[in-house]
């Protein structure tokens, strides 16, 4: 079924974003005041960062158990297998399944920042794929011996999401090609949707979606998305991801006048990204948020397609 071009409200678009823990406890509120911000926009879900490079478990754990108990909305708890044995991701996942948390993105995770040569944990996992098989079969066991598990399985079924990478994985000196591969491989092993690396060029995403589907893969490919308001922040993501922001984009912020025209410069891309890749069929837009409500919703405003249902 198509989505008529000048539909306005949500309808069979979604919109979720990415946040991150606060790293100290006196960032609580600060933190809690953005997610309200964003709960207003009725987002399907809200993912919540994993320990990147081994810090702030315990917080993450947190935040996720307070958004299933307190909140409306579905969070995605990221996992990732960097620096734990299987025991203790085991004992993760368990605890999040006890708290009720049904969906989660397995990762591989970033290598500890002292250790860039990442190596998995001596009897640890060493790949997202590896992550998902453990999880579906801590989920099978429990079904298979708790009633209540069952049930709650039946109702709301277990969700995996999965990391892809449009055009290729620079960290890893991968080809999209080789990611439609991996893809393939964690589709397989039991992941039921992915969500991108971020990216600046709609025309990446159009092209391995449509590759990704060629070569044999069913889930939905949901695109991330960074809205480049902040320079320092596409500097500092290009040094942790290395991916780069193009030039043109780059020398658009590099003419602002002031902070009012370098923000609305960034909008201003961010809503020509989301029209992108919503054009290309994408099946919804997760915005990278960095704790910042307000880029958020003034993309909102200019994409009518993504504001909730009236
Ligand atoms: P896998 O698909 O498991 O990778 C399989 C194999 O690819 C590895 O065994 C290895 O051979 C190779 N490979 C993958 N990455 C590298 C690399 N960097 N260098 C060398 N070889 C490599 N990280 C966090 O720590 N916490 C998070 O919360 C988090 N959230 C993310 C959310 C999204 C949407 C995305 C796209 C990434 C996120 N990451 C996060 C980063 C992610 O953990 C890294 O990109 C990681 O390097 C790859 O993870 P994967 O699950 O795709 O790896």
């Amino acid at each position: 079924m198509s989505i008529p071009p000048n539909s306005t409200g949500r309808g069979l678009r979604t919109l979720s974003f990415e946040v991150m823990p606060p790293r100290r406890p006196h960032l609580a509120p600060k933190f809690w005041g953005t997610v309200d911000t964003l709960l207003q926009t009725e987002p399907d879900f809200i993912s919540i960062t994993y320990g990147a490079a081994g810090q702030d478990r315990s917080s993450a754990r947190a935040v996720v158990r307070k958004i299933v108990r307190d909140t409306p909305v579905q969070p995605i708890a990221h996992l990732t297998c960097v620096g734990a044995s299987r025991d203790e991701v085991t004992s993760v996942v368990t605890d999040y399944l006890d708290s009720g948390v049904r969906t989660f993105l397995a990762l591989r995770g970033d290598p500890p920042v002292n250790y860039p040569e990442w190596r998995p944990q001596p009897g640890g996992l060493a790949s997202a794929t590896e992550l998902i098989t453990l999880i579906r079969a801590l989920e099978r066991r429990r079904t298979m011996t708790e009633p209540g598990a069952a049930l709650r399985a039946a109702f709301k079924p277990l969700t995996i999401a999965v990391a892809t990478f449009p055009s290729g994985n620079p960290e890893a000196g991968t080809t999209p090609e080789q990611e439609i591969e991996r893809l393939l491989v964690k589709q397989a092993a039991g992941a039921n949707f992915a969500i991108t690396q971020l990216f600046f060029d709609p025309e990446a995403y159009a092209l391995f979606s449509e590759k990704a589907r060629s070569y044999g893969v069913t889930i939905p490919i949901m695109p991330g998305l960074l809205l480049p308001t902040d320079p320092t922040r596409l500097a500092r993501v290009a040094e942790l991801t290395k991916v780069e922001a193009p030039s043109f984009l780059l020398d658009d912020l590099a003419a602002a006048r002031d902070e009012q025209d370098l923000y609305e410069r960034g909008i201003k891309h961010g809503v020509a990204l989301a029209r992108g890749v919503l054009d290309a069929g994408a099946p919804g837009v997760h915005l990278y948020t960095f704790n910042k409500a307000q880029p958020a919703l003034d993309l909102l405003e200019q994409v009518p397609e993504l504001t909730p249902l009236p």
